[in-house]
């Protein structure tokens, strides 16, 4: 042994192939030339002149009906996953009054607005998908694609009576708390005033498609749209392809998130030149997407679903299982650790030696993803750009077989911004270093709002106890239990990121979430309560576990190339904004929501609400309640 390989910790002597110091130094260098000032403040909010984006092309134009200004027991804001899962579990703890609230014009959420063409969810459809087993569905592919989910959506909808007095093309506008009548009050851009014992908020994370500020936005005169809307009018075609509208045409394409990797594949295949612009690479991995064995779908026993969820929700949050049932790009990062850590078993491993073993075999797993690009792409100059320099989990990681292909096409140019972002958009096209690109169409595939103030995003103000509004309660930063309860909003219920625990698969937390308020609006309901509201004094206790589990984090998030996960790359202590660090952040930490969603478990086996304050029916409100039900 020589003397530098003494000196080495064990994992890295391991790892001759490439050297780590030398990646650490590119990350960082890759990271600061992306770091910018501006943060989250450098994207556009969508109105104004681009309002016309955020319009609904799969409804009729004209719907009207008559304003509602009745009660209902449970009011949902949201007819996505989240809506619908929580109404799923009402349903099924008996709660029957329920209204969902929605501006779109069926449930689906995400998967109501977004059908791109190519438009698939790259986390396994048998763990994704939620309520398999209640609804009697096997996906038909190992990943579904979006007609898929969103027909899943609808079936959930149906299985458990959701239509039923459902609001749909209808915006909130505002809701507050009267306290008098322990009610929220919800108006709406129909002219509603309708009231809700409960509220639950399922508005969703990533709902507000948002605009990069690019000088000379608005000067662009050819046609344009965000991909969260997209125009089959102008570009023909549906979600499967075909966009023979866009023959002849010059389309750009600003942004190479998980959005645009779908895409990209589509119009290179259909439009006479696609400039795909980019400011950061994605990480790519293979899809491999087989039929459903009929044969494999027969053999499932009851409960198979929530098996294989919390399996994979193990393995993405670092908890080692005897086996990996999903077995794909996710899950084999953490497998291939496991197993190397194992090997080490009796090494006597430091918290230290196992970050480092960590981050080993993140470089391992982002070699060869960058490996897996040199082999695709052809051009050398291109494949060097299209390589991701970050760890796996730094962005959201990608999964596509045809994505890297599309830049060997003749008719398809990667526009590489060196980290910078486009330089300028002009009348007829997009500028960057000097050089003008002319363009028919200009696509934003440009992402969502993350770090914006929660009532922007979910477009109204809720008010509470003595008018207080969310926004100013949260001036200082989120304030929850659970991310779910709020002091000073009694009956509400936040199906929130911030202070929950974050998954890879997303409906899993939702899941969860809806199990849990379903609970407590169920036992409220059987107690008969008035108001049900977190303590202070619980609220504060949560804040400060969230707040010592997200510093686990911190050092990983700080390390990261800018992004949606890590506040575009602003953590100092203070910059509250972010969607996975500080106190904004998930319930973060080791086995994050593996924890998390045992912390909800235990507490609702325990009984008896706590931290919870709870006001019995007043007489005058019990007869209200009486003289209602006849
Ligand atoms: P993202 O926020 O992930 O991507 C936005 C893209 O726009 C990034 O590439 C960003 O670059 C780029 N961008 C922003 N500003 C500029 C600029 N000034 N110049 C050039 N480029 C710019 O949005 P997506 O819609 O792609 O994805 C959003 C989320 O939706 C995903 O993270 C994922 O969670 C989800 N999703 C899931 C799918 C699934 O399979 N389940 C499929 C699609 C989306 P930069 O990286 O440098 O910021």
């Amino acid at each position: 042994m020589t003397t530098a390989d003494k000196d080495t910790p064990k994992h890295e002597s391991d790892a001759r192939h490439f050297d780590p110091d030398a990646l650490r130094e590119k990350y960082r260098e890759e990271r600061d030339r992306r770091l910018r000032a501006d943060g989250n403040e450098q994207y556009v909010e969508v109105e104004g002149q681009f309002a016309h984006y955020l319009d609904d092309p799969y409804v009729e134009p004209g719907f009207e009906r008559a304003p509602l200004t009745d009660e209902v027991e449970v009011m949902i804001i949201g007819g996505g996953f989240g809506g619908l899962l929580a109404g799923a579990r009402l349903r099924q703890a008996g709660v029957e009054d329920i209204r969902i609230v929605d501006p779109a014009g069926d449930f689906g959420g995400t998967w109501y607005w977004n059908r791109y063409p190519g438009i698939a969810c790259d986390i396994e459809s048998y763990v994704y998908l939620p309520l398999l087993e209640e609804i009697g569905y096997i996906p038909k592919e190992k990943y579904s694609f979006g007609q898929e989910i969103l027909a899943h959506s609808q079936a959930i909808a149906r299985k458990f009576d959701l239509y039923r007095d459902t609001c749909f093309q209808t915006r909130v506008e505002h809701i507050q708390w009267d306290e008098d009548e322990a009610r929220w009050i919800v108006s709406t851009n129909r002219g509603d005033r309708m009231k809700a014992h409960y509220l639950c908020l399922a508005t969703g994370p990533l709902n507000r498609p948002k605009l990069p500020g690019i000088p000379g936005l608005d000067a662009f005169e050819g046609h344009s749209f965000h991909a969260s809307r997209w125009d089959y009018e102008y570009t023909g075609g549906d979600s499967s392809g075909g966009l023979t509208g866009l023959q002849g045409k010059r389309v750009g394409v600003i942004g190479t998130g998980a959005t645009a990797v779908q895409i990209v594949p589509h119009i290179g295949a259909s439009a006479e030149h696609l400039y795909v612009f980019q400011r950061t690479p994605s990480s790519i991995d293979v899809k491999n997407n087989p039929p459903t064995d009929p044969e494999w779908a027969k053999s499932l026993k009851p409960g198979w679903h929530q098996h294989r969820m919390d399996n994979f929700n193990s393995l993405v949050s670092g908890v080692p299982q005897t086996e990996d049932l999903v077995n794909d790009g996710w899950t084999d990062i953490i497998t291939s650790l496991i197993l190397s850590l194992e090997q080490e078993a009796t090494a006597d491993l430091t918290p230290e030696d196992i970050d480092r073993a960590v981050e080993i075999a993140d470089f391992e797993k982002m070699e060869s993803i960058r490996a897996r690009v040199a082999s695709i792409v052809a051009a050398p100059e291109t494949a060097e750009a299209l390589k991701p320099y970050y760890r796996q989990f730094c962005k959201r990681p990608c999964f596509h077989n045809e994505y890297l292909d599309t830049f060997n096409r003749e008719n398809v140019t990667l526009v590489d911004t060196q980290g910078k972002g486009v330089e300028r958009i002009t009348k007829t096209g997009v500028v960057v270093d000097g050089r003008a690109y002319e363009l028919d169409c200009l696509i934003f595939a440009t992402g969502f709002e993350v770090g914006t103030d929660y009532s922007r995003r979910a477009g109204f103000q809720l008010e509470g106890r003595r008018g207080r509004s969310l926004t100013d309660t949260w001036s200082e930063g989120v304030r929850t239990l659970h991310g779910m309860h709020v002091h000073g909003f009694p009956n509400c219920f936040l199906m929130n990121m911030a202070q929950a625990g974050f998954t890879a698969s997303f409906p899993h937390i939702l899941n969860e979430q809806a199990k849990h308020l379903a609970y407590v609006i169920k036992k409220s309901i059987d107690d008969d309560l008035e108001a049900v509201e977190v303590s202070p004094e619980a609220e504060a206790a949560w804040i400060a576990r969230c707040i010592e589990k997200a510093g686990a984090n911190a050092d990983f998030f700080e390390n990261c190339t800018p992004g949606y996960y890590n506040n575009e790359g602003n953590t100092a202590p203070g910059a509250q904004k972010g969607f996975l660090s500080g106190q904004n952040g998930f319930y973060g930490g080791g086995s994050g929501s593996v924890e998390f969603i045992g912390l909800l478990e235990a507490w609702r086996a325990e009984g008896s609400m706590p931290g919870m304050e709870v006001r019995p029916r007043s007489d005058a409100s019990a007869r209200k309640k009486a003289a209602r039900a006849r």
